[in-house]
């Protein structure tokens, strides 16, 4: 698709094609009274001014800021069933240890691939009218190899109907069936699931939920070799409950990314920052599940690069807005607006792989951005609860927000 976008009152964005740490990731590009032009759904130009005269389709900003598409590097947002009982005997006090994971696995199994896709779609069109133009989509709710299949597959048909970057993630590991043996499930991964998984192309990603209670860093580590061996990049669900070496198998791996990381030691940090690991947390489920949230500053100034997500899910996190997870990284994590811009685009693509193409607003990237009813980025977390998102443009086209054309 082409498009000009012109009249842009704030350009803000990280620049480059790989995730940014340290002091970097708190510097935002700025340029002002800018244009954006796009051709076949590539950023062509990006400049000061009115921008070159087009005969294609434009869009006025009106002195609105804009920003790359936001990206959401963890969720779960395929499945059936929801938790509202968990939800409210969480609200009189009881506390959360992922059983009810299993809740939605009967719920899960019980549904069809057409109805996964069903369920799953306006939840992912109301994230993209909130700016997300790119999902990472979890399996996990299955654990047999026909369930989890029928996850992938379901993800896979919403990534060619929906205008959205879907990126899927295997995570049959992501807690035990009650009716296998727990060795002899963690074969059925290793030797059935992952094999089938990558021979059908059903995901990008392998992740683990490498925890207490949950796979102990060995079962971990022999999964994720697996998954390596196959060609699918790697995630860990690390440390999320306590300090079982998640985060140091994680930099160990050079997985391209880390999720949670609530209790990671100081030395599983340190190996996060040698490897180059991108640390996806996730301040909605500590703000759900009233827990500590995850030590942000910390691993910023060890030098790991971090991205923030939702970690939408019907349990821990019922939360599907990343806007309102900015506002959570600034209040409860003490991330600085610029440095929560870089967390929520480029290093999220860059926890996704996707770094090269998505992120930021440069010549050669895919064109998704968003124009939002804001005149600087720091309105965003700000005005919290609220979508700003003014038209939100996925590879040069207008696909959300007030500005979208009518269907
Ligand atoms: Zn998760």
């Amino acid at each position: 698709m082409d498009l000009l976008v012109y009249g842009i009152g704030q350009l803000a964005i990280p620049t480059g094609t790989a995730a940014r740490r340290g002091p970097a990731q708190g510097e935002i590009s700025l340029l002002r009274n800018a244009y954006v032009l796009v051709r076949d759904g590539r950023i062509v130009e990006v400049g000061r001014g009115r921008g070159p005269r087009s005969a294609g389709p434009t869009l006025d900003a009106e002195s609105r800021l804009v920003t790359p598409g936001l990206v959401d590097p963890h969720t779960h947002a395929v499945f059936a069933g929801n938790r509202v009982q968990e939800f409210l005997a969480r609200a009189r006090g009881e506390k959360y240890t992922g059983g009810g994971i299993l809740t939605t696995v009967r719920a899960t199994r019980a549904a069809s691939e057409e109805e996964l896709v069903q369920l799953a779609r306006p939840r992912l069109l109301r994230m993209l009218a909130q700016g997300v133009t790119a999902v990472e989509v979890k399996s996990g709710y299955g654990l047999t190899p026909e369930d989890e299949l029928k996850m992938l597959r379901a993800i896979q048909r919403l990534a060619q109907e929906l205008p959205v970057t879907l990126v899927p993630t295997f995570m049959g590991a992501h807690a035990f069936p009650p009716e296998v043996p727990r060795a002899q499930y963690v074969q059925v991964l290793i030797g059935e699931m992952l094999p089938r998984v990558a021979e059908e192309g059903l995901a990008r990603f392998c992740d683990v939920f490498c925890d207490r209670g949950f796979y102990t860093v060995e079962e971990a580590r022999r999964i994720l070799t697996t998954a390596r061996g196959l060609g699918l990049g790697l995630k860990i669900h690390a440390d999320e409950l306590a300090p079982v070496g998640g985060a140091e198998l994680a930099g160990e791996l050079s997985a391209a990314s880390a999720e949670h990381l609530l209790h990671a030691s100081e030395e599983g940090i340190k190996a996060l920052a040698r490897a180059g690991t991108v640390a996806v947390l996730l301040p909605g489920t500590a703000f759900l599940l009233d827990e500590p949230y995850p030590p942000a500053r910390e691993l910023l100034e060890a030098g790991v690069p971090v991205a923030l997500g939702t970690d939408f899910n019907p349990g821990s996190c019922p939360l599907a807005s990343l806007p309102f997870v900015m506002s959570l990284a600034v209040l409860k994590l003490r991330l600085s607006p610029e440095e929560v811009l870089t967390a929520v685009t480029l290093n999220a693509a860059a926890a996704l792989g996707l770094a090269h193409e998505l992120g930021s607003v440069e010549v050669g990237k895919r064109a998704d951005l968003v124009v939002w009813d804001a005149g600087t980025f720091a309105e965003i977390p700000y005005w919290m609860g609220q979508n700003l998102a003014w038209a939100v443009i996925r590879d040069g086209r207008i696909v959300a927000g007030p500005a979208c054309p009518s269907p």
